[in-house]
């Protein structure tokens, strides 16, 4: 008997180990083992079962640890294809679909002391029981028979003795059971029922249910796969009673399917729904929502409907809470995850469907190694667990619209809002006829303050949104044009007045304001461009009266600040909140009519070919912000290029017109998704050799790609140098990913870069700063 194991240490390899015949009936494909490693005893997980090896005397596996497998088929299934798409070894992979909590820590659960009736003791003398017996005995029986020991105790109001006597005389038994944190306990949440669906909504269900319905799982377990997590045939007879709306082809993946519906068009109420009909089937549900949606609001709605079926993984679990999320995941108690980016991951046995909501969001793409999008790795592991996936947004990545375009995923179009309001209308201001007019750059038309001033005076709310924190972008020498930039970083510094202080948002450094321009010596440094403080400044100074307040990453540094805010803002005590990307997201405000943003162009000059379709993205997604109650919302967009595409799409909502211009822009450039797209980034302390192996490695892939790809010259990274490390660029543009990934991991791997260089490499690179 062999196994195949990868072990914990940074090797791309495999080795077979012999099972001892002790555990041959335990080790199975996903099992955590310790094995013989040079001189000492490491960890690592059994891959496979193969009947013959091509080596001889294999050393003999240790132990096993832990009893049931970490990883099933389709999870190792799913890391070896993430490990081959994105360029990363298969060990990386696998500890990123096992939680490092659950690698590292071997604990048990906590011990909790469990009273249960003993059944078999029914024909038992009970005359000698007194009163306290009886009373304790009369609690179990109306708890179901079994309660946790502390808690009877307290109810029945005894101390352990007479339970212990009970025990003794085979009345009761005293167990230890796993104390399994929920970290949703402590919520109390009032249950909410299905909503009636619009036309559209339910359109859109009937979609996603005939699918789960239908869906047939492609890949049979092999034979070797003993016990491991499979699936289970409960949901077979269902199957069969719906064998008439089984589409041609229905042994096939099933297609994903991108529901496009505008902020507040119900797509969420669709998910529950179908989460709630797989459920009835015993399928389990995923939803993955960015990591800044994830708020008390998101999650209740979840847990309002499902009660303590869900269970919750993002950033701020603590490795014990993380760790037992996972087990109850995995030992069928909990059904239905929510969570960000990694939670696409969650062992759910019998998973019918992954939703990835906003999946537009550049947050489902992971920045280290493997560098995965979360919502390709949910398509993928639909495709091999036979699953249904749901991808949703108001304003879908390119990507996916085009592939729903080819056919490759089904579409559902949710056009209006749920709750019959309107959109909220959206007016652009032309800051260059402001600036023409009043003879100087300001920071606010005198629209957007005659619209900030009538919500006050209505009490009604506003929200005014800038993407850049701090106070103004950086100190410019109105002499000799100097700016202040961080010598470690290529960025200029940010000016934060609150502290006094010039600081650089790459690295965090920080130094005093110079008291005269460094280079020239003049001492009128001003300030040029804008941040969120100096936006919140210019409104407190513009309406003394009102309650502004700021929130950024500068002002939520306390985890606490953020909920503090929000709570403060939906309870009316704020007037208008400023802030950055984080109040866009996902939040619901019913007294807020007015949204301004305060210069769009930031986001649109930005060096990415995806800046118009991010800022399409922005004004949508705070527009969504706007009219959430009865009074329709409005939304005023300040910005010094108001023809471009992006903003002009944005006011007549037409997401299919910037599509088509994007499309169409991009097939001519061979960028996403006319190909896909590898950044190599290559980072080093000493710029010539960071050049030097980025210009050989443009030429060894050009050399060996020939026709397959466009390859790009070694090119300084837009940010050039990042905390004293310099940057250099290769891009490649290809129609498969394969055409250079497969040659690139050759070069990669007879390439020596000298110690000081690294190169990452980032397939269906999102980021390409
Ligand atoms: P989305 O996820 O598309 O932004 P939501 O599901 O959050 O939309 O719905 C927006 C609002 O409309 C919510 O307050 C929700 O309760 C309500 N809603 C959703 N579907 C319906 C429906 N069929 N009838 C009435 N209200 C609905
Ligand atoms: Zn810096």
């Amino acid at each position: 008997m062999i196994a195949r194991v990868i072990v914990d240490v940074s090797l791309d390899r495999e080795f077979d180990y012999a099972i001892p015949s002790e555990l041959a009936d335990t080790v199975q494909v996903g099992s955590r083992v310790s094995v013989p490693f040079g001189h000492r005893h490491v960890a690592g997980y059994v891959i496979g079962l193969p009947a013959t090896s091509a080596h001889d005397k294999l050393k003999p596996i240790h132990s096993l640890i832990g009893e049931k497998p970490y990883i099933d088929n389709t999870t190792l299934e799913l890391a070896r294809w993430m490990s081959e798409y994105y360029c990363a070894t298969l060990e990386q992979c696998v500890r990123t679909v096992l939680p490092g909590a659950v690698r590292r820590k071997h604990r048990k659960f906590k011990q909790q002391r469990w009273v249960r009736v003993d059944q078999s003791s029914e024909g038992r003398d009970q005359r000698s029981e007194n009163e306290k017996q009886q009373r304790i005995l009369a609690i179990l029986a109306e708890n179901g028979g079994e309660m946790p020991l502390q808690t009877l105790l307290k109810v029945a109001n005894v101390s352990e003795s007479p339970v212990k006597t009970l025990a003794k005389h085979g009345a009761v038994a005293i167990e230890s059971r796993d104390d399994i944190r929920n970290p949703l306990k402590h919520y109390n949440i009032i249950p909410t029922a299905p909503l009636p669906l619009m036309p559209e909504q339910a359109e859109a269900l009937d979609l996603i249910i005939s699918q789960l319905d239908t869906t047939i799982r492609k890949h049979r377990l092999p034979d070797g796969n003993r016990g491991s997590l499979s699936y289970k045939a409960s949901s077979a007879s269902r199957v069969v009673g719906r064998a008439s709306r089984v589409p041609e082809g229905a042994c096939t993946p099933p297609r994903p399917i991108l529901i496009h519906g505008v902020t507040g068009s119900g797509k969420t109420e669709v998910y529950l729904q179908a989460i709630a009909h797989g459920l009835e089937q015993g399928k389990g549900a995923i939803v993955l929502v960015p990591e800044i949606s994830l708020t008390p609001q998101t999650i209740e709605r979840f847990q309002s409907r499902f009660g303590d079926q869900i269970a919750v993984l993002h950033s701020h679990l603590s490795d014990g809470e993380r760790h037992d999320e996972w087990h109850r995941i995995r030992d069928g108690e909990a059904r239905v995850v929510i969570g960000a980016r990694s939670a696409v991951f969650a062992p759910v046995a019998n998973l019918g469907l992954i939703v990835v909501d906003e999946e537009h969001e550049p947050s489902y793409k992971q920045a280290e190694a493997p560098r995965y999008h979360a919502r390709d790795v949910a398509v993928m592991r639909g495709h091999f667990a036979g699953c249904t996936v749901v991808l949703g947004s108001a304003t879908p990545a390119m990507e996916s619209w085009s592939n729903a375009r080819r056919g490759k995923y089904h579409m559902a179009t949710l056009p209006r809002r749920a709750d019959s309001r309107k959109m909220p209308a959206m007016r652009i201001i032309d800051m260059r006829i402001e600036a023409e007019r009043t003879g100087h750059v300001n920071v606010f038309s005198k629209e957007l303050l005659d619209a900030i001033q009538m919500r006050i005076d209505e009490g009604e709310q506003t929200m005014l949104f800038l993407n850049r924190r701090g106070f103004s972008s950086s100190l410019i020498c109105p002499k000799c044009g100097f700016v202040s930039e961080c010598d470690q970083c290529s960025v200029s510094h940010t000016y934060h007045r609150s502290e006094e202080s010039l600081r650089c948002h790459i690295c965090g450094g920080s130094q005093p304001v110079p008291a005269k321009c460094p280079q020239c010596g003049d001492p009128a440094f001003r300030f040029a461009g804008m941040g969120t403080q100096r936006v919140e400044s210019v409104v407190k100074k513009c309406f003394p009266h009102a309650r502004t307040v700021r929130m950024d990453a500068d002002t939520t540094t306390r985890k606490a600040a953020y909920e503090e805010i929000l709570g403060a803002f939906r309870h009316g005590k704020i007037d208008i909140l400023v802030g950055t990307q984080m109040i866009a997201k996902g939040l619901h405000f019913p007294n807020v009519t007015l949204v301004g943003v305060v210069y769009a162009d930031l986001s649109l000059h930005v060096p990415d070919f995806r800046a118009g379709e991010r800022t399409f993205q922005l004004l949508a997604q705070v527009a969504g912000r706007a009219g959430r109650g009865d009074v329709p919302g409005e939304v005023i967009v300040q910005t010094y290029t108001p023809h471009h595409v992006a903003v002009q799409a944005a006011r007549r909502l037409d997401f299919e017109g910037l599509c088509s211009e994007e499309i169409e822009f991009r097939s001519e450039l061979h960028y996403p998704p006319a190909a896909h797209l590898i950044c190599m980034t290559l980072k080093g302390k000493h710029e010539g050799e960071v050049k030097y192996c980025a210009e050989i490695l443009s030429k060894r892939i050009r050399d060996s790609v020939g026709n397959a790809a466009i390859v790009s010259e070694a090119c300084p990274a837009p940010l050039a140098k990042a905390k004293g490390v310099y940057r250099y660029q290769v891009i490649t543009r290809s129609k498969s990913v394969r055409a250079v990934g497969t040659p690139l991991k050759g070069i990669l791997a007879e390439f020596k870069l000298p110690r000081s260089v690294t190169v990452a490499v980032d397939v269906d690179a999102v980021d390409l700063m």
